[in-house]
């Protein structure tokens, strides 16, 4: 690639192509309607629609299709072809701005929770003009929302445009407050993708990888990531070939890819595009995972984006980090250079502070997900139980607050907000506590509990109302204060005493920290099954209905829809278990206690004088024999779990029952099985090898 910056967002139809392929006119009002999000009229729609076009056809694609985020957490599309009929035999390119504005899906095969009763099959795909429209093999792919008929969301992006504009609507009554200049707060978003790359001819010989994302079973390797020699290490030829052609693509569909390099565990990697707009960020994203997928198969490669696809070593995360913006370009979570600046610094934090621990239960909720659930709480990840971490300077300062107490030269005095200079934070001395859920950052928070392959929308959904709620709470009690910085000072040093308990920088993966988090009385919801339920608390409802999120009905319908994939999810890791153990391990064990068998019987069959020892092969055969009828055992326990717990009618309970039973089920097949794997010889075992796995890219 030679000029990145002419070939930067090349296939994406932005400002620049905006420019060239739109009128001044429309142009200005396509603008308009990004930034107010006010709706467009058809002649302008018309226009824009034809316009895209023109520059879709010149960059080569053929067809379009509404781009939209089902809940099933992966993109959709349904490609139309510009064709139509010139009425003379021959065809002309067409895209009107109707079909640019609202699509048709037929989307009953997608998960709707029973939002989408039969009599409204159908639902509806609508523009979202903020996030810029793209090429992809040949298609022009429009970001859009899908609904049903009836107004609901049934996908990730709508609920995320909603709590955007809640948490601009009560940002901006309290930066009103502040004096701050600004006509827009907007939430923004770097996420640090995490993903395995293993050669894709071992890929193809792992049922368990090709069905769950994750390997089932497999004996550990002599060697991990003990020697934390992959993190930062230097990048294997293929890789860097990966890599530089992963670069390449994102780049052209305008994506910023910039930070790349080697993760904890072997064959892990790391990218990391620069942080912009909450909604585009979550699209780029989204592509970004189907771009990794694609070009590592052009390398013979597969890109295993799972939480957990090898027991043993670093699951996979994708840290979601969460800031406030101004239109203006204020960046809300960086301490200022005055003391009115300092106030409004230490109010946005308190205002995280008081989401974070109210709203806990639904943070844990939107990273929910059988195979999160695997990582969390282990090797790098953060624990199930979500706590903040400020770093020490932003702990201490607000400790003294709390307490009405100075800090520094004002050690005497109280420490007056909006009147002392605070004391420096310098952003290097913040968090670098890996098992914290919930950090800040020196300008923005990072919150690590995402997994790898989830989509970032709900996560962020949830962060933009839960902080939103809080402003809403803070404007309604300081407009209505006689003295602003009085109250400011009692809202500052109340919101710090009511919520510390959320405040946790020591070790989140110490039997102690489940302990204290218990008396402090946090939450704790080590899996999904337990997690999820909770989206329907009386309080959870309120909030999400009181900011125009969600209402009570699509809540219960995620729920639904999060429940049946997670007890899908363990079915089909179950069925693919006991179809492995049963059709190719244990045939494998059959065959090489068959040929230990027939050594012993051979050399007690040679005649003469000489009587051959067998005691290797006996004891073998003896220890590989009992494994394999424990195994065996095991098995038919796993299936009959199964079996019982698909029967259960109540999705919560079924969801319980899988977690309960069938997963401890699965560990045991998992503990015989790899135990055989450690005896049976390479030749026989069916399956590659971790270690062939992760070590031989
Ligand atoms: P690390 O977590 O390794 O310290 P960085 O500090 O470089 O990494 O940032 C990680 C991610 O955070 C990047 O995607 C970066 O663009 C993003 N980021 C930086 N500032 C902000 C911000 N204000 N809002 C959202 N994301 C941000
Ligand atoms: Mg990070």
């Amino acid at each position: 690639m030679k000029n990145i910056p002419e070939v930067f967002g090349s296939m994406a139809f932005n400002e620049k192509a905006m420019a060239k392929y739109l009128s001044p006119e429309v142009f200005a009002e396509l603008k308009r309607a990004i930034v107010s999000g006010a709706p467009m009229n058809i002649n302008i729609a018309n226009a824009v629609a034809n316009g895209m076009k023109e520059w879709a056809v010149a960059h080569g694609a053929t067809h379009y299709a509404h781009w939209f985020q089902p809940h099933t957490g992966y993109t959709s599309e349904k490609h139309d072809s510009f064709i139509c009929s010139d009425g003379n035999g021959g065809v002309l390119m067409e895209f009107s701005g109707k079909e640019l504005i609202k699509g048709e899906a037929d989307g009953s095969s997608f998960p709707s929770g029973g939002l989408r009763a039969t009599f409204e099959a159908r639902g509806y795909t609508a523009w979202d003009p903020t996030s810029y429209a793209f090429i992809k093999d040949g298609v022009l792919c429009i970001p859009t929302a899908f609904c049903s008929y009836g107004g609901h969301a049934l996908d990730k992006k709508t609920p995320l445009l909603r709590s955007m504009d809640a948490l601009n609507t009560q940002a901006m009554r309290l930066l009103r407050l502040f004096g701050t200049e600004c006509e827009r707060v907007i939430p923004t978003v770097g996420l640090e993708q995490e993903y395995f790359l293993i050669d894709h001819e071992r890929y193809d010989k792992r049922k368990d990888l090709i069905y769950t994302g994750r390997t089932l079973l497999g004996a550990r390797p002599p060697k991990g990531q003990e020697l934390d020699d992959h993190y930062y290490g230097s990048i294997k030829i293929r890789i860097a070939a990966f890599m530089k052609e992963l670069n390449e693509e994102l780049w052209k569909l305008g994506i910023l890819a910039k930070t790349e390099h080697n993760e904890a565990a072997p064959a892990q990697h790391e990218l990391a595009p620069i942080f912009c707009k909450c909604n585009i960020a979550v699209d780029h994203n989204q592509i970004t995972m189907e771009v990794m997928k694609k070009v590592a198969r052009r390398h013979n490669l597969t890109c295993l984006l799972h939480e957990k696809p090898f027991d043993g070593v670093n699951g996979s995360g994708k840290h979601n980090n969460w800031g406030l913006g101004t239109d203006t370009g204020i960046n809300l979570f960086s301490p200022g250079s005055t003391p009115l600046e300092n106030a409004r610094f230490l109010t946005m934090i308190c205002a995280v502070i008081k989401a974070v621990d109210e709203y806990q239960d639904l943070l844990r909720f939107s990273v929910a997900g059988p195979g999160n659930d695997y990582r969390l709480g282990g090797y790098e990840a953060p624990p199930a139980i979500i706590s903040m971490c400020l770093g020490e300077d932003l702990e201490k300062i607000l400790a003294r607050f709390a307490a009405g107490k100075g800090y520094g030269k004002h050690k005497q005095e109280t420490l007056k907000i909006g009147a002392d200079a605070l004391p420096g934070i310098p952003k290097d001395t913040t968090d670098r506590n890996r098992t914290s859920p919930f950090a800040f950052t020196g300008n923005k928070f990072e919150f690590r509990s995402l997994g790898s392959s989830m989509s970032a929308s709900d996560c962020n959904t949830i962060l933009n109302t839960t902080v939103a709620e809080s402003f809403r709470v803070f404007a309604d009690y300081l407009e209505n204060a006689s003295d602003f910085q009085t109250a400011l000072q009692d809202l500052i040093g109340q919101t710090i005493r009511r919520h510390s308990r959320i405040i946790f920088s020591g070790n989140g993966y110490s039997a102690e920290w489940v302990e204290e988090a218990a008396k402090r009385g946090l939450s704790n919801y080590p899996s999904s099954a337990e997690a999820i339920p909770h989206a329907l608390d009386k309080k959870n409802v309120e909030l999400l209905e009181r900011h125009g999120v969600l209402s009570r009905t699509e809540i219960a319908a995620v729920v639904e829809i999060l429940l049946e994939n997670y007890c899908k999810q363990i079915n089909i890791e179950a069925n693919v278990m006991s179809e492995m153990v049963r059709r190719d391990i244990i045939p494998a064990v059959i065959e090489f206690s068959g040929k230990i068998a027939s050594t012993i019987a051979a050399k007690n069959s040679i005649g003469g004088y000489h009587k051959f020892c067998h005691r290797t092969e006996t004891e073998l055969l003896d220890n590989v024999s009992t494994l394999c009828d424990q195994l065996y055992e095991r098995c038919e326990k796993l299936d009959r779990a199964t079996a019982a717990t698909a029967d259960i009618e109540d999705m919560a309970q079924r969801a319980l029952s899988f977690r309960n039973k069938v997963l401890p089920a699965m560990a045991l097949v998992r503990e015989s099985s790899d135990r055989l794997e450690t005896m049976v010889s390479k030749n026989i075992w069916p399956y590659p090898s971790y270690g062939s796995l992760i070590y031989r890219v």
